[in-house]
């Protein structure tokens, strides 16, 4: 399957995933979704991130900023629920709040990234 087919369907799935977030009382407004390699060079360099290879540079994932009764959170325990969803809609679909799959919440926590790692 093409960079781009897999990027409409991407598209297609944070459209579901919105949905299911509002449905379930978090609100949502947009962090970064498309990077170019020269941002994406400056997050490096200012340890911000540590790849080249990140899937904001193919079209492949989307950050958003969370909100519970107005407030803003990137609370694991209150986003887990959404990440488990984003997951169940397409089997490359990872949540950054669930890098080591294991509930222990020991490595690197991004909870506001949702990608699709093909
Ligand atoms: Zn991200």
């Amino acid at each position: 399957m093409s960079l781009s087919k897999h990027q409409r369907i991407f598209t297609l799935n944070v459209s579901k995933l919105i949905a299911y977030a509002y449905d379930n009382g978090i609100e949502l407004t947009f962090g970064e979704a498309y990077r170019t390699r020269e941002q994406q060079f400056l997050y490096v360099q200012a340890g911000k991130s540590k790849t080249m290879s990140s899937n904001h540079l193919r079209r492949l994932a989307v950050d958003f900023n969370f909100f519970i009764n107005g407030n803003l959170t990137y609370q694991w325990s209150e986003i887990k629920s959404i990440g488990d969803y984003w997951e169940s809609l397409h089997p490359k679909n990872r949540w950054g709040g669930d890098w080591n799959k294991n509930d222990i919440k020991d490595g690197f926590i991004d909870t506001p990234h949702f990608e699709m790692n093909i």
